[in-house]
């Protein structure tokens, strides 16, 4: 006999978004009764998010500070004709580290793991195996909608975890060295320092197209770790990604792919950063925006969610604009001109980049002097209709 289970709020997804809406719930609202609805295993899946801390506003810190696995207090980037440190403070969560948090966080009952749910309404979650939750609200945190509703790029990486046999000698993360060869489009290799003979290696291009090639990826670490003369003794953990860039599209086609009047949150509600594909900083607003909401009702969340992410997505026409001038103005092995140009300015204005809350003069900033790709194919990349 299928069961039906009764609560205030169901959460459909436990990765990064819902993770951290079931969090922020269970901390600012303890007696509201909450589900978080994962297909995985566990929560959070298998991931490395990292983000600047000028990424999360100083009221919402609370809610991120015991996820970080990793900090440093600066980070490098290196150019072939330019190369820094900046002083901006660093962090890195481990998706491990977000599942023991959020079920040490909430009563056992309230964390459903290994359960696909097959659809979900403002008030009600369907699962596969004909379970159903009725709820006051519900979010849907499912991940990414209809993608072909957006005019996209793509960010492709693979990464591995290393266990080297000696110490690589990094104080901080290099989070772009884009001195590697450039030519299939804007690639970079990023390197954490875990400790002293561990680190996070990541190969990550811009690419006009979504597949990832993980062997090839694989081979290039191969490389880049043999000619920084460091030697593997154990591959401990490794990721891969293909995220959307996004220069364009109809939002309310995005939202409404991801289910008509259900409130969502994470990317599918199209809250992530239009060019560097991060969702961080946003999913940590979203649930602080939850915790703090009057109603939780699945009518007002929507009505919540909905007005929170379409205002995100009409600020950020800044950075889709930036994204087709990337993609559509530059020629592959050009698109690193674009970064190293742009890595050249305040550490300020760069924060405010990531964090996606560049002011009108940081957007004047960043567009002033002498274009690094040809000022023809920019005009008309950035003429052609986009929303
Ligand atoms: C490998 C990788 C590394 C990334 N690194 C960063 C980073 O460093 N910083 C950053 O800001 N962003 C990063 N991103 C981008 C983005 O922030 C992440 O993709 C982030 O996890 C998106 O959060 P989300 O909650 O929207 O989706 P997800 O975290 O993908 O969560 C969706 C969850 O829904 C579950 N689900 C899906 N369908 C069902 C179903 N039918 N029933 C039940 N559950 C379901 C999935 O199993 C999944 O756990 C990374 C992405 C990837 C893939």
């Amino acid at each position: 006999m299928p069961a039906t289970i009764t609560c205030d709020v169901a959460i459909v997804g436990g990765g990064l978004a819902g993770g951290l809406i079931a969090l922020a719930l269970k901390h600012k609202r303890p007696h509201c009764d909450v589900r978080l609805i994962e297909a995985g295993r566990a929560i959070g899946g298998n991931h490395l998010w990292s983000f600047f801390a000028s990424d999360v506003a100083a009221a919402d810190r609370w809610l991120v500070a015991p996820l970080i696995s990793h900090s440093w207090a600066a980070y490098d980037v290196a150019f072939p004709a330019h190369g820094r440190t900046i002083a901006a403070p660093y962090h890195s969560i481990e998706s491990s580290r977000l599942d023991a948090v959020v079920r040490a966080a909430l009563p056992e009952d309230a964390v459903l793991l290994r359960r696909k749910v097959l659809a979900a309404s403002n008030r009600a979650v369907v699962f596969a195996d004909g379970d159903r939750i009725e709820a006051g609200g519900v979010i849907d945190c499912r991940g990414v909608g209809d993608l072909s509703t957006l005019e996209c790029g793509w960010q492709k990486f693979y990464g591995r975890e290393l266990a080297l046999r000696e110490a690589h000698g990094l104080e901080r993360p290099v989070i772009m060295d884009a001195t590697v060869d450039q030519s299939d489009g804007y690639r970079f290799v990023y390197t954490l320092p875990f400790g002293p003979a561990r680190a996070f290696v990541e190969d990550t291009y811009y690419s006009d197209t979504p597949g990832v090639n993980v062997a090839m990826l694989g081979e290039r670490i191969d490389d880049y770790v043999a000619a920084q003369g460091w030697h593997v003794d154990k591959v401990a953990r490794e990721e891969a990604g293909s995220l959307p860039v996004a220069m364009g599209g109809d939002f309310e086609a995005y939202w409404q792919s991801g289910g008509n009047r259900v409130a969502k949150a994470g990317t599918r509600a199209g809250l992530f950063h239009p060019l560097t594909s991060y969702s961080l900083p946003d999913a940590v607003r979203t649930a602080a925006l939850v915790a703090e909401a009057r109603d939780l009702s699945g009518a007002a969340l929507h009505e919540l969610l909905h007005g929170f992410a379409r205002n995100t997505w009409r600020q950020r026409r800044f950075y889709r604009m930036l994204a087709k001038m990337l993609f559509r103005a530059a020629e592959p092995a050009e698109r690193y001109r674009v970064l190293e140009r742009f890595y050249r300015l305040s550490p300020e204005l760069i924060g405010r980049f990531y964090a996606g809350k560049s002011t009108l003069f940081d957007q004047m900033r960043t567009l002033s002097g002498k274009p690094p790709v040809p000022i023809g194919r920019a005009v008309s990349a950035l003429t052609r209709n986009s929303k």
